[in-house]
């Protein structure tokens, strides 16, 4: 899907045209708290919620775009995107975005939702871009926000309705997290990912898991429950071991920018030890911007950068891993194509 007329971005440290517009004033929505969850549904499908402009340290991030790398060698796919989450001075739509990183050789991504709003909006964004593959759930965070409320129980009877379009290919992103959600609250985060496991083996979908400080509880409940077709660790935060445990059980690791961080040698080390056949890559945009550009708004077209890292980190040949995770990404979700969109087969 990469054409060959495609224009190569200048070297200069200009973001992509698509993310370099003026901001519109007063529209925007909400500040919401950041890293990948807690939007609130009452927004409305496709209303979008805003990363916070302060970074986990309190500091005040910067917040345009980071330049185009220069394009892959072979065209990758971005597991794992948020393209309803914004961030920056400007609102990017799904075209634009997905044409920025069409560009650099990412030919396409998987839209995740992490509650009802952002599950519908998944949907309707398949409806309107063929590089689009998506993925529905309730984020562990979440699921403990609908629980409080008595309506997990709707809340994810909606998510399998949404889950039985063709182009919704995984349920995700469920889990665990330990980081937001206090180990003492955990119940409602342990039921609900029972719940959309049991939602992905009856579907026949994948599962992309959030596991943020949570390796062993979720390791110990994929192993007491059937296994979905396909297993995603999404933005793999794990060691070795965990990498070895992946490789024994045909888990995929999907690394996301957060492997070219300085403080990453363990994820890098797992990156070394991952069998190539179950190597994924993703942004998690708007969050997770790859070194050089840490803290800064992350969107596919940054993929490139993680690539090479990844590159160095395994010491690949980059063509060779593109190819790889491309085929590792399209053995997990199916074909982008060629289901033409709106076509129920
Ligand atoms: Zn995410």
């Amino acid at each position: 899907m990469v054409s060959s007329s495609a224009p190569r971005p200048s070297a200069t440290d200009q973001a992509p045209p698509e993310y370099r517009a003026v901001p519109t004033a007063g529209t925007g929505p909400v500040d919401s708290d950041g890293e990948d969850s807690a939007g609130e549904d009452s927004a409305g499908a496709g209303a979008g919620r805003r990363r916070r402009s302060t970074g986990e340290n309190g500091r005040s991030r910067r917040l345009t775009y980071p330049p185009a790398p220069e394009p892959l060698p072979l065209p990758v796919l971005d597991n794992h995107t948020h393209l309803d989450f914004h961030d920056g001075l400007v609102e990017v739509g799904v075209a634009a975005a997905l044409d920025a990183a069409e560009r650099v050789g990412v030919a396409g991504a998987v839209q995740v939702g992490c509650d009802l709003a952002s599950s519908r909006f998944t949907v309707a964004a398949l409806e309107q871009d063929p590089r689009l593959l998506g993925a529905v759930a309730i984020h562990p965070n979440d699921a403990v926000r609908y629980a409080g409320r008595g309506e997990l129980d709707t809340a994810l009877a909606e998510i399998e309705a949404l889950a039985g379009h063709p182009r919704v290919r995984a349920i995700g992103e469920t889990g665990l997290d330990y980081f937001r959600t206090r180990r003492e609250d955990a119940a409602p985060q342990h039921a609900s990912f029972r719940r959309h496991l049991d939602l992905a083996c009856r579907l026949g979908k994948a599962l992309q898991i959030h596991d943020r400080d949570a390796h062993d509880d979720v390791v110990a409940i994929l192993r007491e429950e059937p296994e979905p077709p396909a297993v995603v660790f999404h933005s793999f935060s794990g060691d070795g071991e965990l990498a070895r445990l992946c490789n024994e059980r045909g888990w995929y690791m999907s690394f996301s920018g957060t492997v070219s961080f300085g403080n990453a040698d363990p994820q890098r080390e797992a990156l070394r030890i991952a069998r190539r056949d179950l190597v994924l890559v993703e942004t998690d945009a708007p969050f997770l911007t790859p070194h050089p550009h840490r803290g800064r708004p992350n969107a596919s077209y940054l993929i490139p950068v993680t690539v090479r890292s990844m590159a160095e980190t395994r010491g690949a040949d980059l063509a060779e891993l593109c190819a790889d995770l491309r085929a590792n990404t399209e053995r997990v979700y199916g074909s982008w194509q060629p289901v033409p969109v709106g076509r129920t087969t």
